[in-house]
Order: structure tokens, then C-alpha cells, then sequence
């Protein structure tokens, strides 16, 4: 089984990228983000929840994280792997990751990081915020704040894989087709069969 995280920053490109990534080589997207939204949509206690942390620009715990992410990743069948997109965002949650994948002796294949200047991301979320209809993306104060909660304690996951020589960096700047072209060729050249 494969397994792909897609990292980066708020705003990188995370979910566009994935959505077209699955697509093309047959794998599972998973989104935490998304996951978290529909609970909100539904408003289940977990989504209730979940809302008091992203209403922030905070972090979900990671004791509801993982065991969404593991509930997720186990009545998911029929597939060739996964794509991970915004999980992991801390060590406890990689660790957790890497504990799960060792139970079916599976590691991650990769993880990808797209590379964006600061002051493009907080461009991209704005414009974003004109049709995502995402409170999260519309407030100046908590853009900062995820950018500040991602440098603090997500960016250290990157470390943690490259210490296990799984993270690679792609530019994320040009245009979606560029940047999905680098990822695609990336993904070919560690592993994956093209569907
Ligand atoms: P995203 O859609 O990936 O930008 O995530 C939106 C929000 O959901 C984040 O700002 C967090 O509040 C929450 N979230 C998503 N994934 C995670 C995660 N792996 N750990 C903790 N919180 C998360």
C-alpha cells in the first residue's frame, strides 16, 4: 500500500493538488481539514468540537485527530494508497501514523512539501476566502495565527521524515498545472504505478 503526505503551509495547494493527484494514480485523498468541515456540516459532537479549535486557526487535538484520520484510513477499501493532505501536523500525530502503518508492515512512501513564500500564502488565502465560504480564511488574525501554529509545530514533521529519507520539497509557485506537473513526476520517480 502506498502512502503520500502532502504538506506545506496554509494556502500551499495542499487539497488542489491532491484531489488531482488521487485522481491520476488511483489513490485514496484524504483531507483532516475536510473531514472536519463535513462533521461541522453535520454538527456532530465531533464536529462541535473540532469547531472551538479551527474557529481559532488552532489545532484539533491530536487524540481526535488520529483517531478520525485511523476510523478514516480503516473503512477505506479498494485502493491502491492514500494521499494525505494535512496529516500529519505534529510528531505525536506522525508517530501515530507510523505506529497504524506498522500494524499492516506499510511505511509512508513520501512526503512532499510545497514550498511558498510567506507573503503568498496570505495572498492565495484571500482570494481563496472570496468562494470557499471558510470563516477561517476570511479573518486576517487567524490566517496569521496558521501560519504561526504551522511554523511552530507542524513544520517539524518535515525533520521527522527527513531523518527517515522520505521528504522531498517541490516549488509550489507557477501555476496548478506547473506545480502538479513537479508533483506527478515526483510521485512517479519514488514509487507509484501510473494508473
Ligand atoms: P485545512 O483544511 O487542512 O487547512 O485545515 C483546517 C483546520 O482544520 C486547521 O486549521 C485545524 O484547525 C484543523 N485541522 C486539520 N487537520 C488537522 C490536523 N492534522 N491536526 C489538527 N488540526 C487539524
Amino acid at each position: 500500500m502506498q502512502y503520500y503526505i502532502l504538506f506545506g503551509p496554509p494556502g500551499s495547494g495542499k487539497g488542489t493538488q491532491a484531489t488531482r493527484l488521487a485522481e491520476k494514480f488511483g489513490l485514496t485523498h484524504i483531507s483532516t481539514g475536510d473531514l472536519f468541515r463535513n462533521e461541522i456540516g453535520n454538527n456532530t459532537p465531533l464536529g462541535q468540537k473540532a469547531q472551538e479549535y479551527m474557529s481559532k486557526g488552532e489545532l484539533v487535538p491530536d487524540e481526535i485527530t488520529i483517531g478520525m484520520l485511523k476510523n478514516k484510513i480503516e473503512h477505506t477499501s479498494d485502493t491502491n494508497g492514500f494521499i494525505l493532505d494535512g496529516f500529519p501536523r505534529t510528531i505525536p500525530q506522525a508517530e501515530a501514523l507510523q505506529a497504524l502503518l506498522g500494524e499492516s508492515s506499510d511505511e509512508v512512501t513520501a512526503l512532499i512539501s510545497l514550498k511558498v513564500p510567506d507573503d503568498e500564502i496570505v495572498k492565495r488565502i484571500k482570494i481563496r476566502a472570496e468562494t470557499s465560504g471558510r470563516p477561517d480564511d476570511a479573518d486576517e488574525s487567524i490566517i496569521q495565527n496558521r501560519i504561526d501554529v504551522y511554523n511552530e509545530e507542524t513544520a517539524p514533521v518535515f525533520s521527522f521524515y527527513r531523518e527517515r529519507d522520505k521528504a522531498f520539497e517541490v516549488d509550489g509557485t507557477g501555476t496548478i498545472d506547473e506545480i502538479f506537473e513537479r508533483l506527478a513526476d515526483l510521485m512517479s520517480s519514488v514509487g507509484v504505478e501510473q494508473q
